[in-house]
This record gives structure tokens, C-alpha cells and sequence, in this order.
């Protein structure tokens, strides 16, 4: 056992070689030390492995560490012996599993990286019993909850575990929760309420903006020739990274792919050199960026939505870790709603209610006419002023005009031809331009033919857009429209519609779009 020094700072500074803590770090530390469970908030890049590492180091007894990925349990293992500490991994990987329970058994071991399903295991907990246990570290612990992004059932089977060992203190880590998730993770891994801590989570040198996708390539290629320095083009599929990569090469930059599909030596190698370069572009699916150590990333763009909030937050936070200014693009379309909001229909009852919010908190987020951080950081639990005068919104605010009105007639063009037709059919009727199939169907005699006027009729396709992100119009398997969420609410006059016009610097950009 070794001496507990009078000063964390010293400790930090001895084992880390860092002058000081970070942000809340030092709360958590202190809190560990006391012997207090605790569950840490902090987005990532905050230093979250330092908070239990350290404890480790100084308590006697060895910590658990509980980590869903043997890749980055290994990468941290890694981290932690290049500082001294004393460190192992229990996984089907690590073929001196002998030698590290004898160490651990030995109390030779600072910490013991060790994956959930094992640490559920019968044998697993007499280990434990055998052995000296100092604190248990729960890694990416929004994996306990179905509210998280990343349910593992085996994350619900740590809680019996624990409390075998009671008089242990427990350290939850996540960096993606919101006050949902993070209430149930209290819950579930019987932490006290008062031991929730949250880092703050603003990162105010990132400029976000949120914008419709028309022209993908002509946009990135704009945000790139603007933006000095290394950046990240986010695609969704392996298809769309490798030609993204290609059609972002006549930018003259340098740039790279990056997916799963690659050679395991060729994502190495872009990776290395994406890291080294003070210039390139990757771009990647999002197994891209997890643990990537580059403070000077200068851009994060999406060239699709992204999965949640909060993956949208990880994401974009890997720009600008140095302090400098950043931005943050998205480039969003109405068929990424589609396809997300058909994807619910795979998804099993118990989560259907999470998932669904999870798309309407998105939809929110590119729908908003309001600060872009604003909203994000109340969707982390924070309370942020109304601007922050370095997102869009706040730079260049855009109209937002009350469509209502058009909203109505869209949605009962839709429910009067049938719910069958695509957004081009229904624009036709709306604005009384016929053709052969219109007669044929007989849709020049229906009542909403040209219904709306000039000025309306430039308001369908931005509020056809709206209606998808918020689910009021869905996708027919054939690509047409129909009716869903709220649409019954909005034609009886019970839910209004407001849609964001875009700011005029942008229109005239966007010249012959269409939009
Ligand atoms: P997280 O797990 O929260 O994403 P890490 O634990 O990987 O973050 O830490 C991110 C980076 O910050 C690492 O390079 C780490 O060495 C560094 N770091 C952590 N704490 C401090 C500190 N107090 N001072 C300086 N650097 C720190
Ligand atoms: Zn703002």
C-alpha cells in the first residue's frame, strides 16, 4: 500500500505529469477518495479514465474497471502502464489471464480492465472475494439503460455484482447522457441521486450550423476551400464515403476514406496520416474518430443526419479540442427522417418510446429557428442563455413564418389523392399545374388543385421537410406520402406549423437548388 499524499495535486502531477486538474475532475477524484459513489458526466476528451486511474493508483486495493470494448480497453490499458500504473485486461484476447488473477490476487494490480459478460460470471465474483477490491469503474455506463444509445443487457447484471461488495464505491462514467438515461443509470447501478456530477458540456469555440442538404458536394466543398486545416466528412454508408472522397478530391486538398470495409493496415495507415496532417480531409463513416488523439481538428461535417443528439455532440466534439475556432456543419434531408423514422418499425416495443424521442429531439435540433447551443446544451441538462451568438441561428437568424395554413392544405392534398403520390404529384395539385396522369386520376377536379398562391407555394418544400423531420407526413414503401404523428392535429387547427425560411445570404447561394 502506498502512502495517500496530503495533495491530489501532487499525485496528478507525479503520476500524470499534468499541473492541474481539469473542469471537474478533481470533484470526482475527491469523491472517490472519500469512498463515494458517483456517477460522472463528462463529454469526451474531458479525462474521464484520469478519475479512477488515479484513485487507483493511490488506494489500496485494486479498481475494476468495467469497459464494453476489448479495442479500447486494450487502448487505455496501454495508456495507463505507459504511466506507471499497474494495469491488466481480463478478455479472451489476453492469453496471460493466469498470470493477472495471480497478480490480482496478490494485490499487485492497480487496476483490472475486465468486459461485462465476464464480470457477471459466477467465477468472476469469487475472484473478487479472493482478492482486494478498492473501487469498481463503470465505463461508458449509459450501456445499463434502455433510455441509452447503447443498451447491453450484460451492463444490467453489474448491479447484483456490486452489491456482493457493498462497502465498495462505485464510479459511473459516461459521456453521452441525457437527464433521462442518466436518472436511469442511478437507478440501475445503485448510485445515491446526490452523487450525479456533470461536467459542463459547452464548447464554445465550435460554431454549429444546421443546414438542408441540396448540393452536398458543392457545400462541403465551400465549407472546405473556408476552412483552413484538418477536418472530418462524416457519410453513412461505405458507398457514400468512398465517393465523397473522390468528388472532394478536386478540392486539392488532401484526402482520405475511411470505413470498416477497408484493409485493417490501409485504415491504420489514413488514420496515422490523418493525424500527422495539418490539411487533410477524411472522410468516414463513424467508426471513424473514437479515441483519436488531434487536438487541431478544424471541421466536423455531416454529410447525413446523425444518430442522436448525442452522438451528434460526440461527433462534432472531436473538432477544435485545441481551443481554436471550429465548425461544426450538418447537411440534412427530409429522406434521412424517412429512413430513420421507418427504421422504428425494427425496433422492438420496450425501446420504440426512447428511440422515438430520440428522432423528435433531432428533428428539433435542424428544425429550430432558435440557438442551435442553446438547445443543445438543455437537452444535456444545462440551463445556457437564450444565444450564443456563434451558431447560425444567432449569426444570421432566420425568418420563421407561421404555415399553418399551407400545412393544411399539403397534408389534405396528401390525404385526398390518396396518400400514394410523392411530394412532385402533390406540389402540381397544390399549385394547379396539370398533366396527363393528374387528369387521368381526376386530381384536377379535386378541391385542393390549385389551392395555394405564389408566395404559398414556396413554403411546400421547406414545410414538406418540417412534416417529415416531425413525423406528420411518412413514407409509403413506394416513396409516396401519407399521413402520421400529428397530421390529424394540425388539419383540425389544434397544432400549429411553423417553418424556418432560410436566411438570405444562403438563398441567393443557393441559387438554382430548387429548394
Ligand atoms: P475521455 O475518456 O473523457 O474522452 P480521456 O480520459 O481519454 O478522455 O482524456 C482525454 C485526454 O486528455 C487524454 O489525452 C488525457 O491524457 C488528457 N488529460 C486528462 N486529464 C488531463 C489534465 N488534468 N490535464 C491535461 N491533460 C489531461
Ligand atoms: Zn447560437
Amino acid at each position: 500500500p502506498r502512502a495517500v499524499p496530503a495533495d491530489l495535486g501532487e499525485a496528478l502531477h507525479a503520476t500524470f505529469g499534468f499541473n492541474a486538474f481539469r473542469g471537474v475532475q478533481e470533484q470526482v477524484v475527491g469523491r472517490v477518495m472519500a469512498g463515494q459513489s458517483t456517477l460522472a458526466v463528462m463529454p469526451t476528451g474531458a479525462g474521464k479514465s484520469l478519475t479512477y486511474q488515479l484513485p487507483a493508483t493511490l488506494l489500496d486495493g485494486t479498481c475494476v474497471v468495467i469497459s464494453p470494448l476489448i479495442a479500447l480497453m486494450h487502448d487505455q490499458l496501454r495508456s495507463a502502464q505507459a504511466n506507471g500504473i499497474r494495469a491488466a485486461a481480463l478478455t479472451s484476447a489476453d492469453t496471460d489471464r493466469e498470470a493477472t488473477i495471480e497478480a490480482f490476487r496478490a494485490g499487485e494490480l492497480d487496476l483490472l480492465y475486465v468486459a461485462p459478460e465476464r464480470a457477471s460470471q459466477a467465477h468472476f465474483r469469487d475472484l473478487l472475494s479472493r482478492a482486494r477490491v478498492c473501487l469498481f469503474a463503470i465505463d461508458e455506463a449509459h450501456c445499463v439503460s434502455e433510455w441509452g444509445h447503447d443498451f447491453r443487457p450484460d451492463y444490467r447484471l453489474l448491479r447484483p455484482l456490486m452489491d456482493a461488495f457493498a462497502e465498495v464505491p462505485r464510479l459511473a462514467l459516461t459521456a453521452t447522457a441525457d437527464a433521462h438515461t442518466r436518472a436511469d443509470i442511478l437507478t440501475q447501478l445503485g448510485i445515491a441521486d446526490d452523487g450525479l456530477i456533470v461536467a459542463g458540456f459547452d464548447r464554445p469555440n465550435i460554431r454549429y450550423a444546421i443546414v438542408p442538404r441540396d448540393q452536398p458536394v458543392r457545400q462541403l466543398t465551400r465549407l472546405i476551400a473556408e476552412t483552413p486545416g484538418a477536418g472530418i466528412v462524416y457519410a453513412q454508408t461505405r458507398a457514400q464515403v468512398e465517393r465523397l472522397a473522390e468528388q472532394l478530391g478536386a478540392t486539392g486538398r488532401p484526402v482520405l476514406p475511411y470505413h470498416a470495409g477497408l484493409p485493417g493496415d490501409v485504415r491504420a495507415a489514413n488514420q496515422a496520416a490523418f493525424v500527422a496532417s495539418e490539411d487533410m480531409v477524411m472522410v468516414a463513416t463513424i467508426a471513424f474518430g473514437m479515441g483519436i488523439d488531434k487536438p487541431d481538428v478544424r471541421f466536423v461535417a455531416h454529410a447525413g443526419l446523425p444518430k442522436s443528439i448525442e452522438a451528434y455532440y460526440q461527433e462534432t466534439g472531436r473538432a477544435g479540442r485545441d481551443g481554436d475556432p471550429s465548425v461544426a456543419l450538418m447537411l440534412w434531408g427530409a429522406e434521412d427522417f424517412v429512413r430513420a423514422r421507418q427504421r422504428l418499425s425494427e425496433v422492438d416495443e420496450a425501446r420504440l418510446g426512447g428511440e422515438r424521442t430520440r428522432l423528435d429531439s433531432l428533428a428539433a435540433l435542424v428544425e429550430t429557428a432558435a440557438c442551435r447551443r442553446a438547445l443543445l446544451l438543455r437537452h444535456f441538462g444545462e440551463h445556457p442563455p437564450e444565444k450564443c451568438g456563434n451558431c447560425d441561428n444567432c449569426l444570421d437568424p432566420p425568418g420563421v413564418s407561421d404555415a399553418t395554413d399551407v400545412a393544411r392544405k399539403l397534408l389534405s392534398a396528401v390525404y385526398r389523392t390518396g396518400q400514394t403520390y410523392g411530394l412532385g404529384h402533390i406540389e402540381k395539385v397544390l399549385t394547379g399545374h396539370s398533366d396527363d396522369r393528374i387528369v387521368e386520376r381526376g386530381h384536377d377536379r379535386l378541391s385542393v388543385f390549385g389551392i395555394v398562391n405564389e408566395d404559398e407555394a414556396r413554403l411546400i418544400r421547406p414545410l414538406a421537410r418540417a412534416l417529415q423531420a416531425r413525423g406528420a407526413l411518412l413514407s409509403t414503401e413506394h416513396g409516396g406520402l401519407m399521413l402520421g404523428g400529428d397530421a390529424r392535429a394540425i388539419l383540425k387547427g389544434e397544432a400549429a406549423v411553423a417553418v424556418v425560411v432560410p436566411p438570405k445570404k444562403e438563398r441567393k447561394g443557393r441559387g438554382r437548388s430548387g429548394t
